[in-house]
């Protein structure tokens, strides 16, 4: 994997989230205030154009930089949450230019702290935490058996899939939700929901490479 691995996954992901950008809407439109969907494409839209400006560059550098223009571009709790969590997994690569699957488990972990330190969320509180999390977890165990990553990253797509539905009968602990108490219960939590296209786009990048 390499730079090229990078920019096709931010472009998948630009692509995932445009798709299903009215459902995000929705889903932040139950529980928040609705902004989640648009959120996401002004964040990735950005992003997009802010690698294609960069030219060629370590695949941790433009991490970084898609980390740094979530930021800046994104008004919303995901987007300081995701810009912290790519700047953090750029980090981790330093200059490399190119990472193999002990280094993507790494990146991912890295990703996961950074949100968790920054959003205080665990496992449980209806956040994207509660799809990335077993998304992290899986690919770990799964490149640490000995899988191909290719192998290891659709397990980890499951996971987050499965993390996302599991946050329907949870009560919000965390982020805008959380004012609703009870009545966030019955609802896909919108971050969790973006979380899971995330890590599925990484699949379709490494299917690609
Ligand atoms: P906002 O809530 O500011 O409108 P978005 O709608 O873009 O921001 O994002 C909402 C999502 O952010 C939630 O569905 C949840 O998954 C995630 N989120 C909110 N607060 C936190 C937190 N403290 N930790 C982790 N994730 C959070
Ligand atoms: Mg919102």
């Amino acid at each position: 994997m390499d730079a090229t691995t990078i920019t096709t996954w931010m472009r998948e992901i630009d692509a995932a989230v445009r798709t299903e950008r009215d459902h995000l809407v929705q889903l932040d439109a139950a529980i928040g205030d609705g902004d989640h969907g648009t959120n996401m494409v002004r964040g990735f839209e950005a992003v997009v154009q802010a690698l294609e400006a960069a030219g060629e560059q370590p695949p941790g550098k433009l991490l970084i930089l898609a980390g740094r223009t979530l930021v800046s571009t994104v008004g919303g709790a995901s987007g300081p949450l995701w810009g912290s969590a790519l700047r953090s997994g750029g980090r981790v690569l330093g200059d490399d230019p190119s990472f193999d699957g002990g280094q993507l488990v790494n990146v991912l972990a890295a990703a996961l702290a950074s949100i968790k330190d920054l959003g205080t969320a665990a496992v449980g509180d209806k956040t994207m935490v509660d799809a990335l999390e077993p998304a992290v977890d899986a690919v770990r165990a799964r490149i640490g058996d000995g899988a191909s990553v290719a192998d290891a990253v659709a397990d980890a797509a499951q996971a987050a899939e499965d993390g996302m539905r599991a946050t329907i009968p949870l009560q919000a602990r965390k982020g805008r939700a959380s004012y609703l108490g009870e009545r966030s219960v019955g609802h896909q939590d919108p971050g969790a929901t973006s979380t899971a296209l995330i890590v599925r786009a990484l699949q379709k990048a490494i299917g690609q490479g």
